[in-house]
């Protein structure tokens, strides 16, 4: 894009602090992380409930950014950057897109509904994609900021739009319509998700259909309900598969691994086939036969078209490759904007120095190969990818522009020559669209591990981050327990995320916890709650800060210091006031400060304590009586010492239940990872981790054959029984075995026959529709940690905790 910053300024309505307005803009960035800021960005600083853009503000002018769209001009930054500041950035960022949408003029099609916006999006792309420069809204960007990034995508090159819109609440479509500006509606369904949002549905209903208010056609399933509240000028194209007068009738059969629909519009009847056979598949494809049908495609394009739509992958995934690389793998799409989000994706991945991009040709850009190619080429540049193996004529016949490039014609050409690439020690992004097939690159380059993985969803943490967040004081610190792996998540992935999200500290247990993630780059402070002594010589090296106990660590710490000729060093002082595990005593206190008085070596960064019983109501005695016991306890020091240090005693439970005693900093531990045990704050956490395995093999066996060792099940009727290869060394307690626990295979209960093996367990999925190799999952939803947790007589920590290091771990963004 190519803006007049004097046209922006005006469509926001901003006041400036600086007067060269005949400048451009070239990108519109609210990611402070992103590495396609230049010094003609304009940054967005937006604000949410419990994050503000605006702290990266000196960090970016560092950087070379030098415009700001701001609600305040942070103090002592005047002078540095040009500010365009108004009331309430995100409206400014809607306001642009919205002017920034009325430049073009071409059919744009707005897609809303509970269910299946993105998968109608992604495939009519794909279905018009031979006939249009498509723009399309990128993964799932579908909300208040989604959609004005979305629609500032477009450039002149495009002829056709299509976007999507979600909405969580009253109030939000209006913003939404007036940026896409649909001249095209698609309504998908209307279910019950996100229902807290609003009143009733008939709410939800109006305020959904706020998106075709200009629209020429409106394409949807005939509904009574939903048609008494759409507006009588507004022209609707209908279907249905009951009711004969919708305008066009679907009639569906099902075979074992496709459907047949038959088409009846007007005059015309005619048959197609789907590789799907699932409900919502169907549904999906009847509103894309109805926008080509409306689009006037002929009978024969349609069949063809919709014969070979395929299931769509809509997410990032990094995963573990062999000889220590990385992979993100976003082997299913190619378009230009796509590329950018993987490349950022990339760069706050920054585990390895090295960084290779496969890449295939991309389609759809709407731009002349040239100039797609020189901008890629500035991407690749700008994101110093060190190596880049093109794929596919188009590409090849540019791979000069990239720097140290290979190229190949086709997906096997590369894989003859894999082995002599020598990847090792990289972080690869593997790009492409689908009919590169690369997901046989992503499967050569993956280690090679069982096929049981737990998968993290970042955007979750961020989420349940900023719920508690929510909770805390305005002057509040925050320190994030990364112990135990991340318990069980995985430490680097989310260190680097709290490490964006700002939090003040982290927490691990031991120090080579720490030493880890210093390693991998992590620069937040680190407190370790138990160094052993052995490792204060590495603590001190790795600028880690250790939690003194006892003193006999103190003094053993003290005496390293002093041969390393140490100076005020930082310390946390832990003091016991209930939980009987590691701490000083009350009565300590005197001779603890008498030490400390003499020392210059250490200086006491905070003090701290640890709840016994902050999530169990009965104990609020106790507990109240272990805050109270804290706050004399390090008063006490405070003024011994003439100190002023950082006090916090709250771990998660602590911070929900007992808001007065945050101090100055909290602990936060399990609930960053989803889990509670309030089913109140449950609802308001999203789950992180889902544990996922898939069938080895299915057998039927008869009455009175067993399953397992020692035949502890036995059937009593005809089972079909499925393998799945997950066990106790896994981390699957035997106790959710025999009947107590189940797994899920297709949305559908399958209970645990048997006894749990070491590395297996059979489920029975006598009236499930699954096949071998498909998915089934072992936690997530559902069941989730807190159920399996309850019934095999553990907490959910412990469940986390449990899951082996060979279950790989897999991280994705929505
Ligand atoms: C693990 C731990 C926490 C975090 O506890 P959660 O209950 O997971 O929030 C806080 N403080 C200390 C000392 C811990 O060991």
């Amino acid at each position: 894009m190519s803006v007049l910053l004097k046209d922006i300024i005006a469509s926001i309505q901003a006041d400036i602090n600086f007067d060269t307005v005949s400048e451009t803009i070239n990108t519109i960035s609210i990611d402070s992380r992103s590495s396609q800021n230049n010094e003609k960005t304009l940054f967005f600083a937006l604000v949410g409930p419990n994050h503000d853009a605006h702290i990266y503000i000196e960090e970016l002018i560092n950087k070379g950014i030098r415009y700001f769209v701001v609600n305040h001009v942070p103090q002592e930054l005047e002078s540095k950057a040009n500010f365009l500041l108004v009331e309430d950035t995100l409206k400014a960022l809607q306001d642009f897109a919205s002017y920034y949408r009325s430049l073009f003029h071409f059919p744009v099609i707005g897609i809303t509904g509970s269910n299946g916006k993105t998968i109608v999006k992604e495939w009519l792309n794909f279905l018009l994609a031979p006939d249009y420069n498509v723009i399309r809204s990128p993964k799932s960007y579908n909300s208040q900021v989604g959609v004005p990034l979305s629609v500032i995508g477009i450039n002149e090159h495009h002829n056709f739009g299509i976007f999507e819109a979600g909405i969580s609440t009253v109030g939000e479509m209006s913003h939404l319509q007036q940026i896409i500006k649909p001249t095209i509606g698609i309504l998908t369904n209307i279910g019950s998700a996100h229902d807290e949002g609003f009143d009733n549905i008939s709410q939800k209903i109006k305020e959904k259909l706020r998106l075709f208010t200009e629209v020429e056609v409106l394409i949807l399933n005939k509904n009574k309900t939903i048609e008494a509240f759409l507006n009588k000028n507004i022209k609707t194209f209908t279907w249905s598969t009951q009711d004969r007068n919708a305008d066009v009738f679907f009639q569906k059969n099902t075979y074992e691994d496709y459907s047949e629909l038959n088409i009846t519009y007007n005059q015309l009847c005619f048959k197609v086939n789907i590789p799907f056979t699932d409900e919502a598949s169907l549904e999906n494809v009847m509103h894309c036969v109805l926008t080509l049908l409306y689009l006037k495609y002929s009978q024969e394009t349609i069949q063809e078209r919709i014969a070979e739509l395929y299931p769509v992958e809509m997410r990032l995934k990094v995963k573990n490759g062999s000889n220590n690389c990385t992979l993100i793998d976003d082997s299913y799409s190619s378009d230009f904007q796509s590329l950018k989000i993987a490349l950022d994706f990339l760069e706050n991945q920054n585990q390895h120095k090295k960084r290779a991009l496969i890449l295939s040709d991309i389609f759809q850009s709407g731009l002349s190969d040239e100039e797609l190619y020189s901008r890629v080429s500035q991407l690749i540049i700008s994101h110093k990818i060190n190596r880049v193996f093109c794929i596919g004529e188009t590409v090849s016949k540019f791979k000069n522009k990239f720097l140290n490039a290979v190229s190949f014609q086709t997906t096997e050409d590369f894989i003859k020559a894999f082995e002599d690439l020598n990847f090792a020690n990289e972080t690869i992004l593997i790009k492409g669209s689908r009919q590169f097939e690369f997901e046989n690159i992503v499967s050569l380059l993956e280690e090679k591990t069982h096929e049981t993985v737990l998968e993290i969803n970042l955007n979750a943490i961020s989420h349940n981050l900023n719920y508690f967040k929510s909770k805390l004081n305005p002057k509040t610190k925050l320190m994030v327990m990364v112990k135990a792996f991340g318990y069980g998540s995985g430490s680097y992935e989310i260190a680097k995320l709290l490490a964006h999200h700002k939090v003040d500290y982290l927490g691990v247990a031991f120090a080579d916890e720490g030493i880890e993630l210093c390693k991998a780059g992590i620069e937040l402070p680190i407190m370790v709650m138990n160094p052993e002594m052995t490792s204060f010589q590495s603590i001190i090296q790795y600028g880690l800060e250790p939690e003194i106990y006892s003193f006999r660590g103190l003094k053993a710490f003290l005496k390293i210091a002093e041969e390393k000729k140490l100076e005020n060093y930082p310390i946390h002082i832990k003091i016991n006031t209930g939980m009987n595990r590691l701490g000083f005593d009350t009565e300590m206190l005197p001779e603890l400060v008498e030490i400390l008085s003499h020392s210059k070596r250490v200086t006491i960064k905070s003090i701290l304590s640890h709840l016994a019983s902050s999530d169990v109501p009965e104990h609020k005695d106790f507990t109240l009586q272990q805050i109270t016991d804290f706050d004399n306890d390090s008063t006490y020091l405070m003024k011994g010492l003439n100190i002023n240090p950082i006090r916090h005693i709250c771990n998660t439970s602590g911070i929900s239940n007992y808001p007065g005693a945050q101090f100055d900093m909290v602990r936060l531990g399990i609930g960053l990872y989803g889990v509670s045990n309030e089913s109140h704050e449950q609802s308001k956490l999203e789950h992180v981790g889902t544990l996922k395995s898939v069938i080895s093999q299915i057998r039927t066996i008869e009455i009175g054959e067993s399953v397992s060792y020692v035949r502890r099940f036995i059937a009593t009727r005809k089972t079909k029984v499925a393998t799945i290869p997950i066990g106790y060394a896994d981390g699957i307690s035997r106790l959710w075995g025999s009947g107590v626990g189940y797994v899920l295979v297709n949305n559908k209960k399958a209970p645990i026959l048997g006894s749990i093996c070491m590395d297996m367990l059979m489920v029975d999925v006598t009236d499930i529709n699954c096949f071998e190799g498909g998915e089934v999952i072992i936690f997530g939803k559902d069941p989730s940690v807190n159920d399996i947790a309850k019934a095999t007589n553990t907490i959910p920590y412990e469940i986390l905790t449990s899951i082996s290091a060979r279950v790989k771990r897999v991280f994705y963004r929505e």
